[in-house]
């Protein structure tokens, strides 16, 4: 059984609920984000926050939490012609994608993450790629990561796991995921905390806004990956309230 994780760590919402799940059944996990001259480019800042976060308020995870890396890949930004990475509105193209679809990105972003746990020795490589409710990315799919799976054992000649623990659920499933690993955290009030701090710290917003502050955290409010998380949200706090209810 593997025990050790890196966690493709952007600083959204899917990424640090991944991150958190990592740290509830790996004895040792690391972080790794990229650099692509995004321009959501605040979410650097943001993961940071999170780390600090996470370390701060779950002691039982403090210490399974090892090294972060961030990678330059300017590159990525050179070669791509998408609304994330130019300043251009979002809407669909021919091809029936969104143009926030950056092409080779996740393909680039496992193979780079396998080499960094090829040298730091992790066994497994986390990412919060989902095919449930998201837009339909090709690079998000579960074919595509078993397929990447296989290159990249084949290639690096060692077994690489990539695990992918969002892929077949929605955004409201992903909150409570987040609620449930943190209540089984044993940290105090662990559910709502983890779920405060998604919020508070994690960023989503393609436009990279941070002034604007909703029940679901900050963002513009309107970008796709707002109204994705917006959404998913309400479903989440919907649920809860019926949960909750008596009888
Ligand atoms: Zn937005």
């Amino acid at each position: 059984m593997p025990t050790s994780a890196l966690v493709l760590f952007s600083g959204g919402q899917d990424s640090t609920t991944c991150l958190a799940l990592a740290l509830s059944k790996y004895e040792r996990v690391e972080t790794i984000a990229f650099d692509y001259r995004q321009r959501h480019h605040v979410e650097l800042t943001s993961r940071l926050h999170v780390l600090r976060e996470i370390k701060a308020h779950f002691p039982q995870w403090a210490g399974k939490l090892g090294d972060d890396h961030l990678l330059d890949l300017a590159v990525l930004g050179e070669v791509s012609e998408t609304s994330l990475t130019r300043d251009t509105a979002f809407k669909m193209e021919q091809s029936g994608l969104p143009n926030t679809f950056v092409p080779g990105r996740n393909l680039l972003f496992l193979t780079l993450a396998a080499a960094v746990a090829y040298r730091r020795d992790l066994q497994v490589l986390m990412t919060g790629v989902c095919e449930t409710d998201f837009s339909g990315y090709p690079d998000c799919r579960d074919e595509t990561m078993k397929a990447m799976q296989l290159a990249l054992s084949l290639g690096m000649a060692k077994i690489c796991l990539i695990e992918t623990p969002l892929m077949w659920i929605d955004k409201a499933a992903t909150w409570q995921l987040a609620h449930d690993l943190g209540h089984s955290s044993g940290a105090l009030g662990g559910g709502e905390a983890l779920v405060h701090l998604i919020i508070e710290h994690t960023h989503t917003c393609y436009l990279g806004d941070r002034t604007h502050r909703h029940a679901w955290g900050y963002g513009c409010g309107s970008c796709p990956a707002c109204d994705l998380r917006a959404r998913g949200y309400g479903r989440f706090v919907g649920l809860t309230t019926k949960q909750s209810e008596p009888g």
